[in-house]
């Protein structure tokens, strides 16, 4: 049969057939507000509606942002359901950032937590597109916004009225369904859209045995946001097989977050490692233990060797790698078992791809490497979910591998050994990863440049213990300048998050540079471990 795959069509089935498996959500206050797959879709359905009555149409782009919650899930699912673009805004992003993305999408709508209600509110000037503003919610936390929130509106009034004679729309499986901005080298994020289909068969793939391995006997907790597209996706996967969901906003802290694991059973918990360190150490700590806890899925930076064994001495539990990124769906990759070992250059693969992900190395002529563990290139993907151009770019980022169009490069430099595992060892994009978040460096170097005294910038990634990596400036000043590293980095107050402002300032005479005038990043790395050691 030609039955489209859509995602109201997985939001129905979860409501079918699992419709009464519970879904949790852990307050910042320390309750837990209980939902099912059937309420999941009964309110998905509310807002398909919402956006028909506000003369939202289908096709068109609604911005969301929030923390992990049923409530941001039941909005993002209802909307790319309904036909509408979910444009997930993830809020750990600057200000500057989001608000790119909803001007580059020209999102009609901003959906947002109260929590976030000041931030949309500084940012409401520079929203041209936006006509309506929903507040997740009741109306009796609307007159906490200040003057200038216009025509705000709670979502609890609006999605009150449910015709029970609606019916999903019948939509093409091609279209786009959700958004996410990902991190470019430029600093401006770039906006990855992913049709129904990809979404709905990412789905199904990360949930097999040698990915997920989930069932409906399992609960799931993302600890990274649902903005995010791996956070988004393993709610997705949690919908095609029933299992339980669990969600956590990040202001809860590790002790509620940990606690609340282990009381509502939660069976596969994924994160970056900074969070699972936390973890780990919270249960050292306290003593508290978690019995049904059965995977621990470690990915989007690379795993560090030293917490393999702290994972592997909690009991009965099937520690994973993953790797992936918005462009390809994650998990791309997966490590896990006998293969989850530590090789001779001291890290741990991230695992080979299921079906649906074909992985292949290239030098920069091209030509594909070789698959024998030791030849390091670019590599590049392709397949039925892998993104072929970025939203609003008339350029196609995808290259050719020896002639052959159609390969879409990760900006990962990685090894594939003969048995197919990869293992990735540095990266081409100038971005730096921290705590599960991008920073991106062009973006410091222009905040840095932006004093009269510095003549060059380059912000480089420094390994950081408790982070993963963390931004290190290095600048040269103009001729009588005397720069210190605290004008340095007051530079970046105000101007970009804390998290993301760089750890330390270095003043070099020079800084060395590529053939092509770039600078030379992997020269500079090396030196300021010179200097610094
Ligand atoms: P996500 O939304 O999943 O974090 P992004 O598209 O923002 O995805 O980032 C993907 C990038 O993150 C990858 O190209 C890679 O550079 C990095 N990454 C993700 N997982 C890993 C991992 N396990 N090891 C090393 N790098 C990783």
């Amino acid at each position: 049969m030609r039955v489209p795959l859509h995602l109201a069509s997985l939001l129905r089935h979860a409501a079918r057939e699992h419709g009464r498996t519970p879904l949790s959500t852990l307050d910042v206050g320390g309750t837990v507000q209980r939902s099912s797959w059937a309420q999941m879709e009964r309110r998905a359905r509310q807002w398909g509606q919402v956006w028909e009555r506000l003369g939202v149409a289908h096709g068109q782009p609604v911005a969301l942002l929030g923390w992990n919650a049923q409530g941001l899930l039941e909005a993002v699912l209802g909307s790319a359901a309904s036909g509408r673009q979910a444009l997930t805004l993830n809020p750990r992003q600057f200000p500057e950032q989001l608000i790119w993305a909803v001007n580059q999408t020209r999102a009609q709508a901003l959906v947002f937590d109260q929590a976030l209600a000041p931030l949309v509110e500084a940012m409401q000037l520079q929203m041209g597109s936006v006509q309506h503003y929903i507040q997740l919610g009741g109306p009796d936390l609307l007159p906490e916004l200040g003057a200038l929130m216009v025509e705000a509106m709670d979502a609890e009034s609006l999605l009150g009225i449910d015709d029970p004679d609606w019916r999903w729309p019948d939509l093409v499986e091609t279209d786009t369904a959700l958004i996410s901005f990902t991190a470019a080298s430029s600093g401006w994020p770039r906006g990855v859209p992913t049709s129904h289909r990809a979404a709905v068969l990412q789905a199904m793939a990360a949930a097999l045995p040698d990915a997920y391995g989930l069932s409906s006997e399992d609960a799931v907790m993302p600890l990274l946001p649902v903005a995010h597209s791996g956070g988004w996706a393993l709610c997705l996967c949690a919908a095609v097989v029933g299992s339980r969901l669990v969600l956590v906003p990040p202001g809860l802290g590790t002790a509620a977050m940990a606690e609340g694991m282990a009381s509502l059973g939660v069976t596969l918990a994924a994160g970056p490692p900074t969070v699972w360190q936390e973890l780990l150490d919270h249960m050292d700590a306290s003593g508290l233990r978690m019995p049904a806890l059965r995977r621990a899925v470690v990915g989007s930076a690379a795993f560090p060797p030293e917490l393999l064994p702290r994972l592997r001495a909690l009991p009965n539990l099937d520690v994973m790698h993953t790797w992936g990124m918005s462009e390809i769906a994650p998990p791309a990759l997966v490590a896990r078992g006998a293969g989850l070992v530590v090789g001779s250059d001291g890290r741990l693969p991230q695992g080979r791809p299921s079906f649906g992900v074909e992985l292949a190395l290239v030098d920069d002529a091209g030509n594909s490497l070789p698959r024998d563990g030791q030849a390091e290139g670019l590599l590049v993907a392709r397949g039925p979910w892998t993104l072929d151009a970025y939203l609003g770019e008339s350029d196609s980022p995808l290259i050719a591998v020896d002639g052959e169009e159609g390969w879409f490069p990760t900006g990962d430099i990685a090894r594939i050994d003969e048995r197919g595992w990869v293992t990735i060892t540095d990266r081409r994009k100038d971005l730096i990863r921290c705590g599960g978040e991008w920073i991106s460096a062009a973006q410091l170097e222009r905040i840095a440049l932006s004093h009269a005294d510095v003549a060059e910038a380059a912000v480089i990634a420094r390994t950081d213990p408790l982070l993963g990596e963390r931004p290190l400036l290095i600048v040269v000043q103009h001729a009588g300048a005397s720069l210190d590293a605290d004008t340095l980095l007051g530079l970046f107050e105000g101007r970009v998050a804390e998290w993301q402002r760089p750890a330390g300032a270095l003043v070099f005479p020079e800084l060395p540079r590529l053939s092509t005038g770039e600078v030379d990043k992997r020269e500079l790395r090396a030196l300021v471990e010179t200097v610094l050691d």
